[in-house]
């Protein structure tokens, strides 16, 4: 019977009793799932969630894998006792609520719904241009960047996107490379960070990167919050520069009451909520890993350990 050690932590286990044993059933896997630390020695699969009940992984030497119940994994990438295979989530639903996220915030300051909604006095006949002559550019094109940078073409918005590596996406002007940010930088009226945090992501959106962007573009972060320098943002707010920010995330969660983003007027603040990892379908992702590694056939979703995502 393969062990199954769900490490992510007594707060998330109820929401998980049902799903995991349920999922990993459905994929005919015979595991039994435990919630307290076993024998080290018996420990066949790790479910991890930052925050839980593992950090040093020595001990579970034989433990074939460390499955990752979220998408980032700057919180566990470059822990050196980790030396298992390390998968981290990629949940069609998860990716469907940021599809809901990006696209929602996009469309509100694409027709400049604040307006209306604060009953702008007198007849103002203010026309937005439509969606295909808007410029969107969404930074970071893996499973979330691609999915909402070509459900925002679909939408007929101008889409350019910029990876790392080359990419080819159906309606998306794509670039690649840091020579290229600042053409992509340049064009966007609204750019969308959608990358993972590693020391190479670190304060991309900069002083110089912000200052690339046309007056008034509207940055929107649900990627991470190591990706904005933070002074640099409310500086260009401040000056007029920039036009809005939407974040999601930030360098410390829960943003702390007194932080300047909670009260600038023109910063959105919702609180890492823009694709939360959803128990039932996570739980066939996680299954489905476990059902790879005992029948031999490679992981899914792993790691590169030396990229750090
Ligand atoms: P992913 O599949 O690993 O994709 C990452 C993308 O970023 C890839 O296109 C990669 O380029 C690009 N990239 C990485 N480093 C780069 C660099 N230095 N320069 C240019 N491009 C670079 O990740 P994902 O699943 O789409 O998730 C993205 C991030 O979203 C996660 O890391 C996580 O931080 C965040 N997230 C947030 C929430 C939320 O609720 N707010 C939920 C889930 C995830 P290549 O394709 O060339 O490798």
């Amino acid at each position: 019977m393969t062990l199954v050690w769900f490490a992510a932590g007594a707060r998330r286990w109820p929401d998980y009793r049902e799903h995991l044993p349920e999922a990993l059933a459905e994929a005919g896997v015979a595991a039994r799932v435990v919630t307290k630390a076993p024998e080290p020695e018996a420990v066949d699969y790790i479910v991890f969630a930052p925050g839980g009940d593992v950090t040093d992984f020595t001990p579970y030497r034989r433990a074939k894998a460390v499955l990752s119940l979220w998408a980032g994994v700057e919180r566990i990438v470059g822990n050196t006792s980790l030396t298992q295979p390390l998968c981290r989530m990629v949940d069609p639903a998860l990716t469907e609520g940021m599809l809901d996220w990006v696209t929602g915030h996009v469309l509100r300051h694409h027709l400049d719904l604040d307006r209306w909604i604060r009953h702008e006095p007198g007849w103002h006949q203010i026309v937005p241009p439509l969606a295909r002559e808007r410029t969107v550019a969404v930074l970071g094109l893996g499973e979330l960047g691609a999915a909402c940078a070509t459900a925002l073409a679909g939408l007929r918005f101008r889409t350019l996107g910029w990876s790392r590596s080359p990419k080819a996406l159906p309606d998306v002007e794509t670039h690649h490379g840091e020579a290229s940010l600042e053409a992509v930088l340049r064009q966007a009226e609204i750019v969308v960070t959608l990358l993972p945090a590693t020391p190479e992501t670190d304060n991309l959106m900069d002083a110089r990167r912000l200052g690339w962007l046309p007056k008034h573009a509207v940055l929107l972060n649900p990627g991470r919050g190591t990706l904005i320098d933070d002074e640099a943002l409310l500086a260009a707010l401040d000056e007029g520069r920039l036009g809005h920010a939407t974040l999601d995330v930030f360098r410390v969660e829960p943003l702390p009451d007194g932080h300047p983003f909670r009260s600038h007027p023109r910063i959105t603040v919702t609180p890492h909520i823009a694709a939360e990892t959803r128990p039932a379908s996570a739980s066939r992702v996680i299954a489905e890993n476990i059902r790879r590694g005992e029948a031999g056939e490679p992981f899914l979703h792993l790691v590169d350990r030396r990229r750090g995502y």
